[in-house]
């Protein structure tokens, strides 16, 4: 067992669990975090930084390198997940799917799909993976950062400060509300996924605080409500397809972010508040329990 996360997820590696130095962190909100770090005009990563110390950026090198394994080794796989959906395997057909005349969009969508699959499909089969923030969560932000570092030729010290970003978001979504499925259903998982995506695409773009939050409010915003209800127990349907439309979201709420951050209304932090709101509010048959949505009319091919 070799689980590695970065935003807040249980951290695994080679079966012993490894504590991560609690309150780190003086800040609470985003909102704190902003008015610090332009206050002494340094940027997010150097504010991480500041907090974790240098080892950081060796841990999360860790991280990346077993992002990249997990979208390879999920590429290379094919056949029927277990546990009786008879779910196939598809992050290697998406992968191969290029036609003479696809445009670049179809084919930006089409990529980034395959590797949010490999990764969501080798959680489903047990393989390693990165939470981020959770398992079931896990494939969103590794194809998001895999299909732009190849796309944008970035360096490996751009995205370790990308994913330093998405982690800070997780981590503060994780201590202002929860993002446990069981909790405030799958706005909590693929909806903090999308968030930690989109703020580590607008860092890795170069964008300022005020995109980056921009980009993680815009993603978690429209995640809200969303239920978790996975047919019969699997982290496989809606799961796996939901970390692909999650990864193509993180890109569209990143191009939004950067036109539109002078003219918004809401805050991280508010949203944050709102989806934790909305969580507690929902009945427990979407948190998890496989009782409502999908899961309960779903009827399994005999
Ligand atoms: S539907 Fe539930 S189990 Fe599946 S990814 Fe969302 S929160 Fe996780």
């Amino acid at each position: 067992m070799r689980v590695v996360s970065v935003g807040g997820g249980d951290i695994v590696i080679d079966g012993r669990e490894e504590m991560l130095v609690p309150d780190i962190y003086k800040e609470n909100t985003f909102s704190e975090i902003s008015s610090l770090c332009k206050a002494n005009n340094i940027s997010l990563s150097e504010y991480i930084e500041q907090c974790e110390g240098k080892k950081i950026w060796n841990f999360l090198y860790e991280i990346w390198d077993a992002m990249k394994h997990s979208i390879n080794e999920g590429l290379t796989s094919t056949g029927i997940l277990e546990g009786g959906l008879n779910v196939e395997r598809k992050a290697q057909f998406l992968y191969n799917q290029r036609h003479i005349d696809e445009s670049q969009e179809t084919r930006e969508n089409r990529i980034v799909c395959a590797y949010a699959f490999a990764v969501s499909e080798q959680n489903a089969a047990g393989g390693t993976i990165v939470t981020a923030p959770t398992c079931g969560a896990s494939g969103v932000v590794p194809a998001v950062l895999r299909y732009m570092q190849e796309k944008k030729h970035v360096t490996d010290e751009q995205i370790l400060r990308a994913l330093a970003v998405g982690g800070l978001i997780g981590n503060l979504i994780k201590q202002n509300a929860s993002i446990s499925g069981a909790k405030c259903g799958c706005q909590g998982e693929v909806g903090t996924a999308c968030s930690m995506a989109s703020a580590a695409l607008a860092d890795l773009f170069g964008m300022d605080i005020d995109q980056i939050e921009y980009a993680a409010e815009v993603a978690l915003e429209h995640h809200l409500g969303l239920t978790c209800d996975p047919i019969c127990g699997l982290v496989q349907i809606p799961c796996i397809e939901r970390n692909a439309v999650a990864a193509m979201r993180a890109i569209n709420a990143m191009s939004l972010a950067n036109f539109l951050s002078n003219t918004r209304k809401i805050s991280f932090d508010l949203v944050v508040q709102t989806m934790y709101e909305t969580g507690l509010d929902m009945s427990s048959d979407y948190r998890e329990t496989a009782d409502g949505g999908l899961a309960k009319l779903y009827k399994i091919d005999s």
